[in-house]
């Protein structure tokens, strides 16, 4: 027996003290991703990653906005939502402590105002998107103010509308082009 404790005593710790001191993780451990919504610009560019549909995107109750939602209990904590951000928005941290009483506590929910279109005024794209990609172009300082408010009013229409816009009229439209002898080689 004495022989057994003096091997074991040699022998030193052979496990962790977890829960009772930290685990040591590695630098590059994927656990909980944590998402700082003021960072979101509601691009949909996670959701569209997210191989489990642990992300998704969806228009909330009221109908006036757009619904950014994680559910924990689909993660499998590949990191795709980080790799494609555009702006940090979510990033994988060292939490693995995930345990929840309730499911309703896996979920982790933004809602994101919606821009009406100017023209028809149907609900078009995120507003903060619209609002990020204007200032991109701003802080680059290429476009004057003019052109900055010229943009937004382009860029608060929908693609719809900015296509009836752009329509010549039929009279300018020379149907028979590739049957006239100038047309032929
Ligand atoms: S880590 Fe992977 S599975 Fe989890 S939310 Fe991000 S993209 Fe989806
Ligand atoms: S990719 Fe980033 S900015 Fe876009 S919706 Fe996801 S978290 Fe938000």
């Amino acid at each position: 027996m004495l022989k057994l404790i003096k091997k074991v005593l040699k022998t030193g710790k052979a496990t962790v003290g977890y829960p009772f001191t930290p685990l040591d993780l590695a630098p590059n451990f994927r656990g909980k991703p944590q998402y700082t919504a003021q960072q979101c610009i509601a691009c949909g560019a996670c959701a569209n990653a997210c191989p489990s549909n642990a992300l998704t995107m969806t228009t909330a109750q009221d109908g006036e906005s757009i619904r950014w939602s994680l559910f924990l209990g689909r993660c499998i904590f590949c990191a795709r939502c980080e790799e494609v951000c555009p702006t940090a928005a979510i990033k994988l941290s060292q939490e693995f402590e995930l345990a929840v009483w309730r499911k309703e506590d896996l979920y982790e929910t933004a809602d994101f105002p919606v821009c009406q279109c100017r023209e028809c005024g149907k609900p078009y794209a995120v507003q903060k998107e619209i609002d990020f990609a204007l200032s991109l172009l701003q802080e680059n300082g290429a476009l004057s103010d003019r052109q900055i408010a010229d943009r937004r009013a382009q860029y608060e229409t929908c693609p719809a509308c900015k296509k009836l816009h752009c329509l010549s009229s039929t009279d300018r439209i020379d149907i028979g082009r590739h049957m006239t002898t100038e047309a032929q080689p």
